[in-house]
């Protein structure tokens, strides 16, 4: 058998010096760009419950975007990246807008017009990034983007938003956050629900971010596996997923839909047990296809609570016992919010058999990644099991990495 792909992180120093060379080499060597980074985030559990006002329970990833950057006097925005090959991009800062920018660009200049139009006095500049992020991996490689960007401007322009590394200023990262929303949303075009930004901005080393998405209120749940002998493993699948946005944006508006012939603002205030019984009843009268309508708002409303259930046996040193409910959760996302794919299920099937605690799909779905908790002796385990299995079916290699909660954007 053959030793299962890594994804190992960069250390700070050398995603600096990476982005310092290409920044002198797009840019010419005489200019001093500042230089800033922001992660990629794992969703422990709480998925698709942000757009519906609910809980969700991501860290932050060892594994970040870097950029270097130079403000400009004029509103040109030159771009280039290592992960995207070509020319160096330019647009202009008062030529973006919703449907306006194309491509990857849009994530970067989106949130410089998100920005703009809180009044804030941002203007062009010259950026060059790299990442290892796993790329479109259920990792939020676009969020790490967007966040880079808005740290980097954020010091370069002086709006005082994010505060220092020493003492991140949460309130003003909210309002960051929000910015990376609308670039993702409005600029690039992708109705993701904002659990993704606030945790490259606002998450903290050693802990889980609980963000409560009704008002964007966040708590720092300690979260370090290793002393309870513990590892998180996230499986890449590598199965692609861009096939499927329309997928995310149904799920979407079946909620909403869902949330109106309730009464409701949004599914947060469907209640477990007797109160979710009646909403069920409820959609099953009223709704135009209710079979769907009561599958998805069970998963909406049982997700939360399984998010509760998690924070209160981290809170109670209990970590060992989590297994279930990651279980749970995947078993909800693929009967009942249908998002899970073949490539999912088997990696969550295998990392089970080979020991795994408990396991289950992240992020978005239909691709993507999945988490197994896993004996920390055991982890070599269940990549050879995850990998046989993948190479049994034929799929393409899935790639690993060992999660650690790690810092925010800076
Ligand atoms: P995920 O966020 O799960 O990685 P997405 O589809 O949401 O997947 O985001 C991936 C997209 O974000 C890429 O296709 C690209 O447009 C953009 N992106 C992310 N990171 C970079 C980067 N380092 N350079 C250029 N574009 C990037
Ligand atoms: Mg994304």
């Amino acid at each position: 058998s053959t030793t299962p792909t890594q994804v190992d992180a960069w250390s700070l120093p050398e995603g600096e010096a990476r982005v310092r060379q290409l920044f002198a080499a797009r840019f010419g060597a005489g200019a001093d760009p500042g230089a800033w980074s922001a992660p990629g985030r794992v969703n422990l559990i709480g998925e698709h419950t942000d757009y519906n006002g609910g809980l969700c329970l991501p860290i932050a990833l060892p594994h970040r975007t870097h950029i270097a950057l130079r403000p400009r006097e004029d509103d040109l925005i030159r771009l280039a990246s290592a992960q995207e090959p070509g020319a160096v991009r330019e647009l202009r800062l008062a030529d973006v807008a919703p449907g306006a920018v194309a491509g990857w660009t849009a994530y970067v200049a989106g949130v410089a017009w998100a920005l703009a139009e809180r009044g804030l006095p941002v203007r062009g500049f010259d950026a060059v990034v790299d990442s290892c992020v796993p790329y479109g991996a259920g990792l939020s490689s676009s969020a790490a983007l967007e966040a880079a960007v808005a740290v980097a401007l954020d010091d370069a322009f002086g709006l005082g938003l994010a505060g220092s590394p020493q003492e991140p200023d949460d309130a003003g990262r909210t309002v960051l956050a929000a910015a990376c929303v609308r670039a993702e949303n409005e600029i690039a075009g992708a109705p993701t629900g904002g659990m993704d930004q606030s945790a490259s901005l606002r998450a903290r080393a050693e802990h889980a971010l609980l963000l409560d998405c009704l008002d964007s209120s966040v708590r720092h749940v300690p979260f370090d596996l290793a002393a309870d002998g513990l590892a998180l493993l996230v499986v890449d699948t590598r199965a692609a997923h861009s096939l499927v946005d329309g997928q995310y944006a149904a799920r979407r508006a079946t909620c909403e839909a869902a949330a109106r012939t309730l009464g409701v603002a949004s599914l947060r205030e469907v209640t477990p047990g007797d109160g979710l019984a009646a909403a069920l009843a409820r959609l099953t009268e009223a709704s135009e296809d209710p079979d769907t309508a009561v599958r998805r708002v069970r998963h909406v409303v049982s997700e939360i609570e399984r998010v509760e259930a998690l924070v209160e046996l981290l809170d109670a040193g209990r970590a060992q016992e989590a297994g279930p409910l990651l279980d749970a959760s995947h078993a909800s996302l693929r009967d009942d919010y249908e998002v899970s794919c073949v490539e999912l299920d088997v990696a969550v099937e295998s990392a089970r058999a080979a020991g795994a605690l408990g396991a289950r799909m992240t992020g978005g779905g239909f691709g993507g990644s999945a988490i197994a908790l896993v004996d920390v002796e055991r982890v070599a385990q269940v990549e050879q099991a995850v990998a046989q299995a993948f190479a049994a079916r034929g799929f393409a290699p899935p790639a690993f990495l060992v999660a650690t909660a790690a810092g925010p954007a800076t």
